[in-house]
């Protein structure tokens, strides 16, 4: 009788350790998770181009990688297929601009909007997407504040970056100094935001893609398209 006791106290603490054991492993899993919820964004703009945005998207289908395109109005005027490409293959299209001149669109608030619905109808009309993520040109932090406020009263999101290849600004930059930009802007964020450039001049991005895909995985952080 008294052995039968010991053997059952004994299997009662077996139990309850492994239920301890069991509880605290997914408390840790959930925190963990939580904690270390790490996401990186790959944005592209002032394409499509016909040099590197199939390179781009060659790569991100390889790779398995959503991205998002602030598309050029008038690149992509002649380009429907890529618009298309862009869509099919499951990345996020948004709005850059229709006409890359500062002068011009920062010149009004009219100027500024009319410029944005025009790319956006285009982009309506060729992917019947009809997208409100805008990006504007050069980024918001130059823009004035007056024409930040029309943009948002009228119903567009915009999103700059944290984090960039610097693709614009070194020039004639090898792959490895792209990767090495962008390694060093990113911080290990939890979020991070990447400016990349899939225009006509930017093969050397698209070489550097690969590595700084692999970078970010390697890293724990998964991929995700505004
Ligand atoms: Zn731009």
């Amino acid at each position: 009788m008294k052995r039968n006791l010991t053997l059952f106290t004994a299997a009662m603490l077996a139990l309850a350790l492994f239920f301890a054991l069991c509880t605290g492993k997914l408390y840790a899993k959930s925190v963990g998770s939580f904690a270390e919820e790490k996401r990186v964004y790959l944005t592209f703009d002032d394409g499509p181009s016909d040099r590197v945005t199939p390179l781009v998207l060659d790569i991100l289908k390889e790779e398995n990688v959503p991205a998002t395109f602030f598309v050029v109005g008038s690149q992509a005027v002649s380009r429907p297929y890529l618009l298309k490409r862009i869509v099919e293959e499951g990345h996020s299209i948004a709005i850059h601009c229709y006409d890359h001149t500062y002068r011009t669109i920062y010149g009004s608030r009219d100027a500024l909007l009319s410029d944005i619905r025009r790319c956006q109808s285009l982009i309506a009309s060729v992917t019947g997407i009809s997208p409100s993520l805008y990006r504007f040109p050069g980024g918001s932090f130059h823009v004035r504040e007056e024409l930040k406020q029309a943009v948002k009263d009228a119903g567009y999101k915009a999103v700059d970056w944290n984090a960039s290849c610097r693709d614009e600004e070194i020039k004639n930059a090898t792959p490895e100094q792209l990767f090495d930009a962008a390694k060093a802007t990113s911080y290990d964020r939890n979020r991070i935001v990447l400016l990349c450039h899939d225009s006509t001049n930017h093969t050397n991005t698209a070489k550097a893609l690969p590595q700084i895909i692999a970078y970010y995985r390697s890293r724990g952080y998964a991929f995700g398209k505004l």
